[in-house]
This record gives C-alpha cells, structure tokens and sequence, in this order.
C-alpha cells in the first residue's frame, strides 16, 4: 500500500480522503482546520505535527480552494524536502498557467507533478464516482490511476501538465452558457403562457437537447435529481461556477482568444452571485434570468 499524504478537507476532499482511508491507503492528513484533523485521527489517517513531508508520503494529494493556496502549500511544504520518487497530484481546480509553473518546479528537482482536476461535484466524491481530467506523464499516470480509481470511475488522460485545468475551464464555461441558454428559454416560454413540460417535451429530443435541460433541469420537476426541484440546494454552486468562469476568462486573456458568451455569462453569474450569494446551485442563474430578484437582465 502507498503512503498518500491528502492536504484539504473540505467539501471535496473529505469524502476523497475518506474512501482512499476505506480502501486501506495509508494516509497522511493536512488542512487549517483542527477540528478535520482531529476527525481524520479517529478514522485512522496520520496528522503530521508539522509538516506532512516529515511522513516522507509517496503520492501527495492537494485538494485546496484555489492556486494561491496551492501554490503556498508547494512553495512553503512540499519543494524544500522533495524527492525524486515522490509524485505529487493536484485534484483542485486552479489556473493553468500555476499548474505549469509548479510542474516545471517538481521537474527541477526531478518528480513529476499531474494535474487531476475533478467533476462529478460532492456526490460523485462521496459515491466515488468522481471524473479525473488528467494532465501529466504518462508513467507517472500510470503508478497513480489505482489510487484514483478509489475516488472515482473515469481518467481521462488529456495530455501534458496543466491540460486537466484547461478541460475543466473549457468544460465550465460551456456549461455556464449553455445552463443559461436553457434559463432563457423557459424564461421565454413562461412569458409566452406555454407550460414548461411542453418545451421541456420537445426541446429534450429536438435540438435545443443538452445535458443542462435533460439531466439537470432549472425548472423544477422536470427530471429526477435536479438542483431545481429542492429549491436550488447544491450541487454544484454559483461561487463554485463564477470562479471557474473567472479561472476561463482570464485564462482567454492571456492567450489572446475572445470567448464573448464565456465573458456575458462571467458577467451574469457575477450579478447572480451579488444578488442571490454564492451558495445556491449554479442552476438558479434562472431566478435572475426570470426577474425573479426585482431587477431584469437586459
Ligand atoms: P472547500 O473550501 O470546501 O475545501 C478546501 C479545504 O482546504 C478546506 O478544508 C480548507 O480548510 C482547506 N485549506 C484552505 N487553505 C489551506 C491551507 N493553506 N492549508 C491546508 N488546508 C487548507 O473546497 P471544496 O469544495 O472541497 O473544493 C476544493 C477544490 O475542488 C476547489 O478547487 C474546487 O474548485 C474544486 N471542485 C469543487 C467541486 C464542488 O462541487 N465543491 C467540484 C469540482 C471541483
């Protein structure tokens, strides 16, 4: 069995971490909250006393909010005592261009680093059904697929470092789009007296067909599962999507592409977090579609 260390416990990470403990990993725990450390004690896992690498882990997971913390956790943890033969895997969702810089450190010092950002949100982490998107050397993909595998059901190998990120940018902001076309549409319809079940009949198997209609649904009751039938209860939130689409936009910028709906929906999400805050699911962009908060999107 390897020797994992996983750094960040929180909505992602603890039920990642979790089923890497029910598969016997030996496991190494690091995050800024005690309270998940002292939880993870009583699972069995290891809590370092300062730094994880002291446990001198094989495969150190990162599961961290954004790069700044990624990259402080590399910087300040990780590069000073790395080793040859230790891998090291971010499953965070961040910016490519610090994936790339921290992959180019690990080589320095001879490891390899992969980016494996995830989708599949909380449910698909605690069934361990989670979707890797995975950037890096291929041996290196290799050794570390087992362990992934025990957090999840498809890797996908996209190709060198920092392509995992640019899948998922990709990914979220064509989903952003297309959430808020479908928003659109039944905003439309409503207006035009035709009952939602009616578009949602047609539309799922005509052209308009895409997963944010047949799979997750803004209106209610439409299709089993969806955000929209318990009141926008998460899923996937809005925070969560305006950071990615902030991750794709200033992506597009620094490569020079123009994502002109990529940037209309950046901005209607950001009006949609001020409104309504960050912790509905990101389907709800169509209470602001609708007019729902008293202020009409031209
Ligand atoms: P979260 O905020 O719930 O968890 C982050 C954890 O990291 C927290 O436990 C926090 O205490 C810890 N942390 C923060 N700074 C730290 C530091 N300096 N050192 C150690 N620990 C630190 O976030 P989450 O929802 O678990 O998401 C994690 C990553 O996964 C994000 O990059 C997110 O974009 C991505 N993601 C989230 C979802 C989702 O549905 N939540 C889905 C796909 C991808």
């Amino acid at each position: 069995m390897k020797k994992i260390a996983f750094i960040g416990l929180g909505h992602m990470g603890e039920p990642m971490a979790r089923n890497l403990l029910k598969n016997g990993s030996r496991l190494i725990v690091s995050d800024i909250n005690q309270e998940k450390l002292k939880v993870f004690k009583g699972f069995g896992a290891i809590v370092a006393e300062k730094n994880f690498m002291s446990e001198q882990p094989e495969i150190i997971i990162t599961m961290l909010p954004s790069g700044k913390e990624v990259r402080q956790i590399y910087e300040s943890y990780i590069f000073p005592h790395l080793k040859s033969h230790q891998l090291l895997v971010d499953c965070s969702t961040i910016d490519v261009e610090t994936t790339r810089q921290l992959a180019l450190k690990a080589q320095d010092k001879k490891a390899y680093m992969i980016d494996a950002p995830v989708s599949g949100g909380v449910a698909g982490a605690e069934a361990g059904t989670l979707t890797f998107m995975v950037g890096g050397n291929t041996q290196a993909i290799e050794q570390v697929k087992p362990i992934l595998l025990q957090m999840g059901k498809n890797i996908i190998h996209v190709g060198e470092t920092g392509n995992g990120q640019a899948v998922k940018i990709c990914n979220n902001m064509m989903l952003a789009i297309q959430m808020i076309s479908v928003a659109e549409g039944f905003a439309l319809a409503e207006k035009l007296n035709l009952p939602a079940s009616a578009l949602f009949e047609v539309a799922s198997k005509a052209s308009g067909q895409c997963w944010s209609l047949t799979q997750y649904c803004p209106e209610p009751n439409l299709v089993p599962n969806s955000p929209a039938n318990k009141n926008f209860a998460p899923g996937f939130t809005t925070a969560m999507m305006l950071k990615d689409l902030r991750l794709s936009q200033q992506t597009a910028q620094n490569v020079g592409t123009a994502t002109p709906l990529g940037a209309m929906a950046t901005m209607l999400y950001t009006t949609h977090y001020n409104l309504a805050g960050g912790q509905l699911d990101f389907s709800s962009i169509i209470r602001l579609i609708k007019g729902q908060f008293g202020q009409q999107v031209q």
